[in-house]
């Protein structure tokens, strides 16, 4: 920390006590002076920062139009702190994302009733490991012509879209990536994780206006709906969109002609074969399915598994924490998370989710099948047929089922298949490259893991940056600062060769 910073700290806790003394809450942010209005007449005149009450707004809006009006002000605000600015706003936010993460964790698991609070807390504390100003570096060119320049520059305001499994995750790794590539955001988040969403987006915003006088730089629908995505989608401020979510969003998103980032579905599975280490495989499946109770789109959601080694595979799952359902179990379990209509026109039963299942967790599950797995179970399993519901729909549970498969070919034809094209993420446990080479080629998921746990993926044990966001069906992939960007080319034509 620099003198500099030491002085401002020292100033703002001394200010901030008197105005608690006062009974100003630190949240007026008296301390700075309100920051300028952006100069572009587009955006700056029409909008009020201000609630009813006189108290500022922190990023939180009623409705879509004010909101990225404010984003709108806010890029500005940004633009003018240069890349200083949005490294300290990244700093901002991953400090409070770490130091909250206890207290945040636990709110989103109370409001959202899925997952697991150990993982709610420790995706937060992660954020640090999603990448910042640090990644973008300008492509530079020079020749007998003159100089090139391609730079990474911002979108302006992107619209956000975040999901009910990680709401404050999402929220947090999108501001780290679109503030780093020095864009504001507007986020409608998932109506049942909102109250939460708006406790951080808050947070950040009343730390990055005490620290750097920009209030509304991360934004956020307090009662989002469908009405009010479609508002940002239409908002002429918003140059990008940024969905995560299943299929119903994805969809949403490409229609509306604006171009979308989009996070969509997966249903990753794995394939073990004879060569791979079977104690690792279990493992590795374990920790990846039992991850926040299987709510991570790449958690492991089915397993393929030869025939030879099927046996020791499941036995070691169980040595790992796993919890083998009979067939009856199965069967009640089965009832309980799906329901089936009739397909259409295959005239074949389609399961339905029971989306009061998600994300709960292991033991509660087993009770609901008749079995009582003791306290710390963190899967439950069974053996199954390819066809099963569960190997099926990305039920988004700690349930696993295990398919036992003649040949490499057979498992990596089923696996495919499970996939459904998602193109989101796969993993083999295998010691074997070609067949490894055979699956990334057959099944082209964005991430593809082998010999380790899904999360791997994300550079948790892994090599690799964190993101939340993986897009899979428009290409960017494992999102990071340069996917919110706009490439703009400088090119100075001259005898400029400095050689
Ligand atoms: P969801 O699709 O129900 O909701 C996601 C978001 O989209 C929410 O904010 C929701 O309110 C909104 N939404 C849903 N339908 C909409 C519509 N028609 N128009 C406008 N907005 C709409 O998903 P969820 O249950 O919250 O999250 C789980 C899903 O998200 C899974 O399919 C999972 O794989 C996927 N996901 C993907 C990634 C990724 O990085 N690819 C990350 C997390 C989750």
């Amino acid at each position: 920390m620099t003198h500099h910073n030491i002085n401002e700290e020292l100033i703002k806790d001394v200010v901030e006590e008197v105005l608690g003394r006062l009974g100003h809450s630190s949240g007026d942010a008296a301390a700075k002076p309100a920051p300028a209005q952006s100069g572009n007449p587009a955006v700056a005149p029409s909008i009020t920062t201000q609630t009813a009450t006189g108290g500022r707004r922190f990023g939180v809006f009623q409705d879509a139009r004010s909101a990225c009006a404010a984003a709108a002000v806010a890029h500005e605000q940004l633009n003018e702190k240069g890349v200083d600015g949005r490294r300290r706003v990244i700093d901002i936010v991953k400090t409070l994302a770490d130091k909250n993460s206890a207290e945040w964790g636990r709110i989103e698991l109370e409001e959202s009733g899925i997952g697991r609070l150990d993982h709610k807390i420790e995706k937060l504390k992660i954020i640090k490991l999603v990448p910042g100003v640090e990644f973008l570096h300008p492509e530079g060119m020079s020749g007998d012509h003159g100089i090139t320049l391609e730079e990474y520059t911002p979108f302006g305001v992107i619209g956000a879209i975040t999901p009910s499994t990680h709401s404050i995750p999402t929220i947090s790794g999108n501001v780290v990536s679109m503030v780093a590539a020095g864009n504001a955001v507007v986020f409608n988040p998932h109506p049942g994780a909102k109250r939460c969403a708006v406790t951080a987006v808050r947070a950040y915003n009343e730390a990055i206006y005490r620290e750097l006088g920009i209030e509304n730089l991360i934004c956020v629908i307090e009662e989002p709906t469908i009405e009010s995505f479609k508002g940002i989608c239409e908002s002429d401020a918003v140059g990008l969109l940024c969905v995560t979510g299943g299929p119903g969003v994805v969809k949403a998103a490409m229609k509306t002609g604006k171009r979308a980032v989009c996070a969509g579905p997966g249903n990753p599975p794995v394939l073990v074969d004879e060569t791979a280490d079977i104690n690792r495989a279990a493992n590795g499946v374990v920790t990846g399915a039992a991850y926040d109770n299987n709510l991570l789109c790449i958690g492991e959601k089915e397993v393929f598994v030869l025939e030879s080694v099927a046996d020791s595979f499941m036995q070691s799952l169980e040595k790992n924490g796993g919890f083998r359902l009979n067939a009856d179990q199965w069967s009640r379990l089965t009832k309980e998370v799906f329901t089936f209509k009739e397909g259409e026109g295959a005239g074949c039963p389609m399961p339905v989710l029971n989306k009061a299942m998600v994300g709960k967790d292991a033991v509660y599950l087993a009770r609901i099948a008749g079995a009582a797995a003791p306290a710390g179970t963190e899967i439950l399993f069974a053996e199954t047929g390819a066809d099963d519901a569960f190997v099926e729909e990305e039920q988004m549970m700690p349930v696993v089922p295990v398919v036992r498969v003649k040949s490499v070919e057979e498992g990596i034809s089923a696996a495919k298949k499970a996939e459904h094209g998602f193109k989101h993420t796969s993993i083999i446990h295998s010691h074997d490259v070609s067949r490894m080479t055979a699956m990334a080629r057959a099944l082209k998921t964005t991430l593809f893991v082998k010999n380790g746990p899904s999360v791997a993926g994300l550079g948790i044990g892994g090599e690799g940056y964190l993101s939340y966001s993986i897009a899979t069906p428009t290409g960017e992939g494992i999102t990071n600062p340069k996917t919110f960007t706009r490439v703009r080319r400088c090119v100075m034509v001259d005898n400029l060769r400095i050689y």
